[in-house]
């Protein structure tokens, strides 16, 4: 598959290549030294309308697919992984309400959350339940108009920071998955607190909490589909949120074979360039490889979202995609801090914070286990 992109999508890319080069660049560095949660950029997302690009215009978005999105992470996520998160997050906490909203649900919190007003954030995993989701304790007791919702969530991103949040919980625990519902929490919800902030390997700038629920009342309304949708709904979720990690990974691998390209035209050994090498040539051949293959699954997976959403492959190809791309991307990092030598080990230069952030996205959204499972399973069906 070749992939074409339109003048709407090429003139995105260049809005946010410049955005990112002129304005998240600079601060990439000192984001992930100082662990600080860059406000300022997400405000420039919003202006830009970039925290809904996928999101219907009805809805607060820009209506302009996946495709778009997946483009618009990548860029950011070349120069800044820590701001490339508050992209992929603000989609996975849209997702289930695209997905599982009512129209009035999508036309308030999803709104909002789509046209910048705020952000979101989904809790799923739990200290007993990560790649078990179904091992997940927080319940949701039935009371009159609504419900209370008890228990705890932990790594959440954005969990600090958003206003609303997407909590998967049991609703009836005697249903199993069936037995799961994903409530609507505010921030200023009574009985909703949040817990420290996480020091983490790379995505130093990005905001993980653990995230705690004492007999919040959650009002029938905010509720989304049926009581026991909420697995579901959470699959579909992923289907649509896990191309934008893989975007993320394919960002990040991009970002340190440019800088990698760079260096090697620079550095002096032997009276010569380290590009004049053939073993660093084919090291930076074999980089191009890898980052293209994971583009064509990236796009790929992107492009048949937009043009058949409902497609059986998707479920297959997402995370087939954010495997590979995820698996390029700490190959790639790691590569490029070899070929920044001693220079690379250094926080002066910005691969070996690359190669940091790379590592999440090998684990977040699902493992890359997981993803192994997934494909499997769609394999065998
Ligand atoms: C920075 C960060 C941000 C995050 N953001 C969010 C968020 O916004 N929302 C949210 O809900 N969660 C979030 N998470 C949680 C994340 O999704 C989980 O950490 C992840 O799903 C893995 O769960 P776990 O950590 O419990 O690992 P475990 O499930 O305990 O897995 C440990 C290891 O065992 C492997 N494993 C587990 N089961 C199997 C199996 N059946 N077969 C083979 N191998 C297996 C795993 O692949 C992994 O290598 C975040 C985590 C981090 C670190």
């Amino acid at each position: 598959m070749y992939f074409r992109l339109t003048e709407e999508q090429q003139m995105l890319k260049a809005m946010v290549t410049r955005l990112a080069n002129e304005n998240f660049a600079p601060k990439a560095a000192e984001i992930d030294e100082k662990e600080y949660f860059p406000e300022e950029h997400v405000k420039l997302l919003a202006e830009n309308g970039l925290l809904g690009i996928q999101i219907p215009e009805e809805y607060g978005g820009a209506g302009a697919g996946m495709l778009s999105l997946i483009l618009a992470i990548e860029e950011v996520a070349k120069v800044c992984g820590s701001t490339s998160v508050i992209l992929t997050t603000q989609a996975l906490a849209s997702e289930p309400i695209h997905i599982g909203g009512s129209e009035e649900q999508k036309k308030t919190f999803l709104y909002r959350l789509a046209s910048g007003q705020c952000l979101g954030a989904l809790g799923i995993t739990e200290p007993g339940a990560g790649s078990d989701v179904a091992g997940m304790k927080t319940f949701a007791k039935k009371v009159d108009g609504g419900y209370l919702l008890n228990g705890s969530k932990l790594f959440i991103t954005n969990g600090g920071v958003s206003e609303i949040i997407g909590v998967v919980c049991y609703s009836d625990k005697s249903k199993g998955n069936k037995g799961m519902s994903i409530l609507l929490v505010e921030k200023t919800d009574k009985g909703f607190t949040v817990g420290k902030k996480e020091h983490k390997l790379g995505i130093r700038g990005s905001d993980t909490r653990e995230l705690m629920f004492e007999d919040v009342f959650v009002p029938e309304e905010r509720r989304l589909g049926a009581e026991g949708s909420g697995f579901k709904t959470l699959m579909n979720t992923f289907n649509y949120s896990r191309p934008g990690i893989a975007a993320q990974a394919l960002g990040i691998a991009a970002g340190a074979m440019d800088a990698a390209i760079k260096y090697a035209k620079e550095r002096v050994q032997f009276g010569k360039t380290l590009s004049s090498f053939q073993g660093m040539q084919w090291m930076l051949a074999e980089m191009a490889l890898s980052v293209e293959a994971a583009r064509n699954m990236v796009y790929r997976v992107a492009s048949l979202i937009d043009e058949d959403p409902n497609s059986a492959d998707i479920p297959k190809f997402a995370s087939m995609a954010k495997w590979i791309a995820s698996d390029t991307a700490m190959k790639v990092t790691t590569d490029a801090v070899q070929i920044f030598g001693g220079y690379g080990y250094i926080r002066e230069y910005p691969v070996e914070r690359m190669m940091r952030d790379a590592k999440i996205t090998q684990i977040y959204e699902g493992t890359n286990q997981v993803q192994r499972i997934i494909v499997a399973n769609q394999l065998l069906k």
